[in-house]
This record gives C-alpha cells, sequence and structure tokens, in this order.
C-alpha cells in the first residue's frame, strides 16, 4: 500500500510501538474517527503497543480512560502517556521530589502527589521546583503566586509548550501562552516537556521498554506531533483528518515519514496485509 505521495507504507508492519495523538488523529472531540477503535484492536491483538499521547496537562489519565472507554475503545492506564507523565519522569530523574510548587489544576495536583512527589513547603525557601500546567481553573491569585515563586532561583518547568487549545468556539490559552505571560512579568523563561521536544518521546519509549526503531508517532499537527517524532529520530505518520491539509504539509519544514488521510488508511493496510493481498 502506498501513502499520499506514493511511499510504500509496508515498513509499518514491523512497529512494535504505536503512539498515537488523540483530537484530530483518533477522534474529533467526541466523534471517533473511523476505523480507530478496528486499528486499536488489530494492533493490540497482533502483540503491538497502542499508547495514546497528549500534551493535554489539564486531565488526569483516568478521565482520558473514561472518555476513550466511552466511545467502544478499550484501553486502561498502560495505553496512555501524558506530558504530566513525563514532567513527573523528568522532576525524579533530576531529583527534584520535595517542596514542588505546582500551578495546575486539581487534577495534575492529585496526579503528581499519588506519583510520589511532594508538594508540601513551610516556607517558599524550600520550594525546590516550580512546575507549571495547562490550568483551566487559572485565577489570578495563582499567577500572583508563581510570579512571586519564579523569583526564586529553582528550575522552573513547564508541562507543554502548546500556544492555544482547541475548544468548541475557537482556541483558548494553553501552558505556553501562560508561561509567555510569566516570562513578560519575570524574564523567566521554562524548560517544556510535551511535545515537540524529544524528551517527551524519549521518556514515552523508555516508559514502555521500546527503542525508537520499533515506534511510529502518528499525528496531526505537524509542528507538534510530527516534529516530536522527527525530534526523537522516530517515523511518523501525518494524517490529515484533523489540522493539517495537504498544502500544509507540502509547505512543512516537518516532513512525516509517511502522510495518510485518516486512520482508517492504517487499518486498512493491516487489514490487507492479514488477508494475504
Ligand atoms: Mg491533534
Amino acid at each position: 500500500m502506498l501513502d499520499y505521495f506514493g511511499k510504500d507504507i509496508q515498513n509499518l508492519k514491523e512497529k512494535k510501538i504505536f503512539f498515537f495523538d488523540l483530537d484530530g488523529t483518533t477522534y474529533n472531540e467526541n466523534t471517533l474517527f473511523e476505523g480507530a477503535k478496528e486499528l486499536f484492536e488489530f494492533l493490540a491483538d497482533h502483540g503491538r503497543k497502542v499508547v495514546f499521547l497528549t500534551n493535554n496537562s489539564s486531565r488526569s489519565v483516568t478521565e482520558y480512560v473514561d472518555k476513550l472507554n466511552r466511545m467502544d475503545v478499550v484501553c486502561d492506564r498502560d495505553n496512555f502517556f501524558t506530558s504530566t507523565q513525563a514532567t513527573v519522569m523528568y522532576l525524579k530523574e533530576q531529583g527534584l521530589t520535595k517542596g514542588i510548587y505546582a500551578q495546575g489544576t486539581v487534577a495534575f495536583v492529585k496526579e503528581l502527589k499519588e506519583s510520589g512527589l511532594s508538594l508540601e513547603f513551610e516556607d517558599e525557601n524550600q520550594v525546590q521546583a516550580i512546575v507549571v500546567a495547562f490550568d483551566t481553573e487559572l485565577t489570578f491569585e495563582k499567577m500572583r503566586r508563581t510570579s512571586y515563586l519564579l523569583g526564586k532561583n529553582v528550575p522552573y518547568i513547564a508541562t507543554n509548550p502548546d500556544l492555544v487549545c482547541p475548544v468548541s468556539f475557537g482556541f483558548v490559552p494553553d501552558c505556553g501562552s501562560m508561561c509567555i505571560g510569566y516570562e513578560n512579568a519575570t524574564k523567566r523563561k521554562p524548560l517544556y516537556i510535551g511535545k515537540p521536544n524529544r524528551i517527551m518521546m524519549d521518556y514515552a519509549l523508555k516508559r514502555f521498554g521500546f527503542e525508537r526503531e520499533e515506534a511510529v508517532m502518528v499525528g496531526d499537527r505537524l509542528y507538534t506531533d510530527i516534529a516530536s517524532g522527527i525530534n526523537a529520530q522516530m517515523d511518523t505518520i501525518c494524517v490529515l483528518s484533523g489540522e493539517s491539509s495537504i498544502d500544509d504539509v507540502k509547505a512543512s519544514p516537518y516532513k512525516a515519514t509517511y502522510v495518510l488521510n485518516s486512520i482508517k488508511d492504517i487499518y486498512d493496510f493491516f487489514l490487507s496485509l492479514s488477508l494475504g493481498k
């Protein structure tokens, strides 16, 4: 089977772990794309690992599992990797496990605590790191506190660099935009963890125990999904079911290994193999 530009996608059958972006790749808001459920089941039945990857740090893994389960997709916590989980791995690797100041949703803070990080500190001199997430429960008071603490010379980490998050009427500011606000206020820039940074993909491989050659990243955004795969030297599939049009694909500096119309093309490919075509 050939991709949009006539490139043979045969090599996909060698892949052992498939990373899927969510919105625009797996579903559109609350509607699962055609062939998605069948593809995930086929891959799982044939010994491949399916992992949903998201930069969105405002929702917990449990919320995502529930959302996909409601769409009739069989999955559990072990099928997800979020920028929150990657951030936790980074903090632990750096030995930053206590005195973490976290600005994020209740779900985000809960997840950090459950992963063994201590968010307690008696006075601000005990703060060891500042973590900013996509905070859909942001208040001015929180912004004021974060700005104040950024005056301390401690590591500053942000879960994801996205400037905007799509919503029903358009977009709202995401974590990256909040951090630009903090940069204006404090002159400090965070270390960003989520896509397109390779740290997210490197940790995802580490978390599930696969080599980069065994992996493929499937996504609809060129400058995040495809860029993250390229940055981590991983094969990529750009699907045209979301944000990117074929003209965007042609104009972008981020060249995916393969370009397909949607996730259904991947299913059709595997189905043709199993039928011996
Ligand atoms: Mg997407």
